[in-house]
Protein backbone atom coordinates (compact mmCIF):
# COMPACT_ATOMS: atom_id res chain seq x y z
CA UNK A 1 0.00 0.00 0.00
CA UNK A 2 1.44 3.62 -0.76
CA UNK A 3 0.20 5.87 2.23
CA UNK A 4 0.31 9.69 2.27
CA UNK A 5 -0.04 10.13 5.84
CA UNK A 6 -1.07 8.52 8.84
CA UNK A 7 -2.50 10.58 11.85
CA UNK A 8 -5.23 10.62 14.63
CA UNK A 9 -7.70 13.57 15.10
CA UNK A 10 -11.44 14.41 15.61
CA UNK A 11 -13.38 12.90 13.05
CA UNK A 12 -15.47 16.25 11.67
CA UNK A 13 -18.23 14.85 9.42
CA UNK A 14 -20.76 12.11 9.67
CA UNK A 15 -22.72 10.58 13.12
CA UNK A 16 -19.18 9.91 14.22
CA UNK A 17 -18.38 13.64 14.18
CA UNK A 18 -16.48 15.07 17.27
CA UNK A 19 -14.93 11.66 18.24
CA UNK A 20 -11.43 10.83 17.94
CA UNK A 21 -10.87 8.35 14.89
CA UNK A 22 -7.22 7.09 13.19
CA UNK A 23 -7.15 8.34 9.64
CA UNK A 24 -5.12 6.81 6.90
CA UNK A 25 -5.02 8.56 3.77
CA UNK A 26 -3.37 6.33 0.93
CA UNK A 27 -1.82 7.61 -1.88
CA UNK A 28 -2.83 7.69 -5.60
CA UNK A 29 -6.05 8.33 -7.30
CA UNK A 30 -7.04 8.43 -11.01
CA UNK A 31 -9.97 10.22 -10.69
CA UNK A 32 -9.43 14.43 -10.91
CA UNK A 33 -12.91 15.69 -9.20
CA UNK A 34 -12.93 19.52 -9.88
CA UNK A 35 -13.90 19.81 -6.25
CA UNK A 36 -10.69 18.00 -4.68
CA UNK A 37 -8.71 19.38 -1.80
CA UNK A 38 -6.42 16.24 -1.97
CA UNK A 39 -3.95 16.65 -4.56
CA UNK A 40 -1.24 16.54 -2.47
CA UNK A 41 -2.00 12.66 -2.28
CA UNK A 42 -1.83 12.27 -5.79
CA UNK A 43 1.71 10.86 -6.01
CA UNK A 44 4.67 10.60 -3.39
CA UNK A 45 3.98 8.64 0.09
CA UNK A 46 5.11 5.66 1.22
CA UNK A 47 5.12 2.10 0.72
CA UNK A 48 3.73 0.04 3.68
CA UNK A 49 2.17 -3.50 4.21
CA UNK A 50 -1.26 -3.65 5.81
CA UNK A 51 0.24 -5.12 8.75
CA UNK A 52 2.47 -1.99 8.98
CA UNK A 53 -0.23 0.13 8.76
CA UNK A 54 -2.20 -1.32 11.02
CA UNK A 55 0.75 -1.45 13.36
CA UNK A 56 0.70 2.37 13.11
CA UNK A 57 -2.92 2.60 13.97
CA UNK A 58 -2.89 0.58 17.15
CA UNK A 59 0.05 2.69 18.06
CA UNK A 60 -2.32 5.57 17.76
CA UNK A 61 -5.05 4.03 19.17
CA UNK A 62 -4.03 1.38 21.53
CA UNK A 63 -7.29 0.73 23.44
CA UNK A 64 -9.28 0.78 19.71
CA UNK A 65 -11.56 3.66 17.97
CA UNK A 66 -12.40 4.40 14.76
CA UNK A 67 -10.06 4.22 12.01
CA UNK A 68 -10.88 5.92 8.35
CA UNK A 69 -9.15 4.65 5.32
CA UNK A 70 -9.67 7.47 3.15
CA UNK A 71 -7.85 8.51 -0.62
CA UNK A 72 -7.15 6.54 -3.38
CA UNK A 73 -9.94 5.26 -5.58
CA UNK A 74 -11.95 2.68 -4.65
CA UNK A 75 -12.40 0.50 -7.23
CA UNK A 76 -8.46 0.79 -7.87
CA UNK A 77 -7.49 -1.86 -5.55
CA UNK A 78 -5.23 0.11 -3.99
CA UNK A 79 -6.58 -1.12 -0.43
CA UNK A 80 -6.17 -4.58 -1.40
CA UNK A 81 -5.32 -6.59 1.79
CA UNK A 82 -6.24 -3.63 4.32
CA UNK A 83 -7.63 -3.99 6.70
CA UNK A 84 -4.99 -7.21 7.50
CA UNK A 85 -6.66 -10.16 9.49
CA UNK A 86 -4.50 -9.51 12.43
CA UNK A 87 -6.53 -6.40 12.95
CA UNK A 88 -9.75 -8.37 13.77
CA UNK A 89 -9.33 -8.85 17.49
CA UNK A 90 -8.79 -4.62 17.82
CA UNK A 91 -11.66 -3.80 16.10
S1 LIG B 1 -9.05 12.09 -4.02
FE1 LIG B 1 -11.33 12.05 -3.96
S2 LIG B 1 -11.97 14.11 -4.54
FE2 LIG B 1 -9.80 13.92 -5.13
S3 LIG B 1 -9.82 13.30 -7.26
FE3 LIG B 1 -9.76 11.41 -6.04
S4 LIG B 1 -11.92 10.78 -5.74
FE4 LIG B 1 -11.89 12.94 -6.44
Amino acid sequence: MQITEIYKSLQGESTHAGLPCVFVRLTGCNLRCSWCDSEYTFQGGRKMTPEEVWDEVRQLSPNGGLVEITGGEAESGLWSGFPPKSSRSWM
